[in-house]
């Protein structure tokens, strides 16, 4: 994909071509359409992958054709941890302003306070800083964050390594309205401290991992087990909870209703479960993963990435009893296991209703999934989903399974009495459903 495909602003194309650069990096692809649709990134990459023109290239078109939201703040502001990196960015940064209007400062420790402060009197629409001297600027009233536009934090998990994270959080402070978009870049997603950064910085962002994210993970075996409908997953789960050998699981469904009835079924199943309810305040939410973390629990139901600030390290188990509708977040929720070199097991269990979140992890991932097959409980749905309104059901669902091609299945071995799943059939799953 030549640089021209991503639609920048004609200035930029011919700086890129300036640099002798003709197609973007694979992080590039990724990150810059992504946040030229306005959404909050967050990307783990490698120094020497172009993550810095990743950053720099939709940042400046976003500069060049929207309006400032304030005519004196700073609209774009660049974190690095090191007055090194901080230069290195700027540096990069200048060749890209040469050709506009767009005017840009470097503020970073070590040098005069005074001339700074002259600097930022001229109200540069970027500041490139490092973290310790930036907020000292901000208490000093030198520049104000009220209409900052894109906050981007580079190596996010030097900056947190090296004590950063109160400025960080002033800054985030300073800067808080809805219509900042932010980007978070670091050389691991596995950092709790990231983590929690990115919970507090971060809206729904979109995350890119290259190389690493897409990648098989080698400690994580991937199971993937089509289901029929709700009653089904329901049983697949039992199977697994008798069958597997766990010592922590954390289990992620679609909804709270189903969160809540699944930490019974693990009880019942002899686990001690808990469950995380968005009921819940954030200082229980807290005390519950606290007292997950520590072992107190071994099941953990949720429907959604609360785990994300602790390093589990017990976890040997993921079930996705459904699918994320993010592929990006698939990635994450199986990286809750197979820590620290550890092995673990993510087992996804895909409905009708997944189907189109399948898809998705499947490009993401880049190879095709295979089923495996639990004997005593195979799934009669097959992977198409049947349109959901017709007359004879029973009749064309049939017809549409055969015309499909059924995925290749590995069968799992254990052997147990199958429970009468058929009957229920309550997730609204439709054509696939058995009748007695
Ligand atoms: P970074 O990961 O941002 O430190 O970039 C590493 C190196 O790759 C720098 O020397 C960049 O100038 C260079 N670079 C960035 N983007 C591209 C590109 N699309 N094609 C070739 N080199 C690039």
């Amino acid at each position: 994909m030549p640089f021209k495909d991503l639609a920048l602003d004609p200035r930029l194309l011919r700086s890129i071509q300036h640099l002798g650069f003709d197609k973007p990096t694979e992080i590039q692809q990724e990150a810059i359409p992504a946040v030229m649709v306005g959404r909050d990134l967050i990307v783990s990459s490698q120094t020497g992958s172009g993550k810095t023109l990743a950053y720099l290239l939709p940042m400046m078109q976003r500069l060049l054709k929207s309006r400032a939201l304030s005519k004196q703040d700073a609209r774009a502001l660049i974190l690095a941890p090191t007055r090194e990196l901080a230069k290195q960015v700027y540096a990069q940064l200048r060749l890209l302003v040469a050709n506009t209007p767009v005017t840009a400062a470097l503020i970073v420790g070590g040098e005069n306070f005074n001339d700074q402060e002259k600097i930022l009197k001229r109200q540069p629409a970027i500041v490139v800083a490092t973290p310790g001297r930036f907020v000292d600027h901000l208490e000093h009233k030198t520049l104000f964050l009220h209409g900052l536009e894109m906050l981007i934090l580079d190596e996010a998990d030097r900056m947190l390594d090296l004590g950063f994270l109160p400025q960080l959080t002033f800054i985030n402070k300073a800067a808080d309205h809805r219509l900042r978009q932010t980007m978070l870049f670091s050389a691991t997603l596995d950092h709790a401290e990231v983590d929690n950064l990115a919970l507090a910085l971060l809206k729904n962002p979109y995350r890119v991992a290259v190389g690493a994210g897409y990648q098989q993970h080698q400690d994580i075996e991937q199971r993937f087990f089509l289901a029929d409908n709700l009653s089904h997953k329901e049983a697949l789960l039992s199977y697994f909870l008798q069958q597997q050998d766990i010592n922590q699981l954390i289990m992620f469904t679609a909804t709270r209703a189903d969160a809540e009835r699944l930490t019974g079924v693990c009880e019942a199943a002899g686990f001690t479960a808990v469950g995380l309810s968005g009921k819940l305040s954030q200082q229980q939410r807290n005390s519950v993963m606290q007292q997950f973390a520590t072992g107190k629990f071994q099941v953990l139901v949720t429907t959604d990435l609360a785990s994300r600030g602790l390093d589990l390290l017990q976890v040997s188990h993921v079930i996705n009893f459904d699918l994320p509708k993010h592929p990006e977040e698939y990635v994450h929720r199986i990286g809750r296991t197979g820590r620290a070199g550890a092995k673990g097991q993510a087992i996804s269990l895909v409905g009708p209703k997944d189907w189109p979140s399948l898809q998705n992890i499947e490009a993401f991932l880049r190879h095709a999934i295979e089923f495996s097959v639990v004997e005593s409980l195979p799934a009669r749905f097959s992977g198409v989903v049947a349109p959901m309104q017709q007359p004879k059901a029973k009749k064309k669902a049939s017809t549409s399974a055969k015309s499909s091609k059924p995925r290749p299945a590995k069968p799992d071995t254990a052997k147990i009495k199958a429970p009468s799943y058929f009957e229920g059939g309550d997730d609204g799953s439709g054509p696939v459903r058995r009748k007695k």
